[in-house]
């Protein structure tokens, strides 16, 4: 534990991190922020793409679908990352 004069309230230790793509040979950051606890920064659900009810974000990378849901956590509705589909045809 270390004393020096960090600005965040010491509540939880939550660490910010840019999205990485979770496809397996790919790693590319997507341009969202998550926290250590996986949910993703602001209301993210709603500028995710849409496909026939499939919630993603396109990865820049391999062009791979990164699953995104609506889960409540702590009486509030955050976004997470769940899974990942790679392009198909690719
Ligand atoms: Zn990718």
């Amino acid at each position: 534990m270390s004393a020096q004069g960090k600005t965040a309230p010491a509540k939880k230790a939550l660490k910010v991190h840019v999205l990485r793509c979770r496809g397996e040979s790919c790693d590319a950051l997507l341009a969202f922020e998550e926290n250590s606890e996986g949910f993703l920064l602001g209301n993210m659900i709603e500028v995710a793409e849409n496909d026939g009810g499939q919630r993603y974000f396109p990865c820049p990378g391999c062009g791979g679908r990164n699953l995104v849901e609506e889960v409540e956590h702590q009486g509030k509705w955050r976004t997470r990352v769940f899974g990942f589909v790679a392009a198909s045809g690719a």
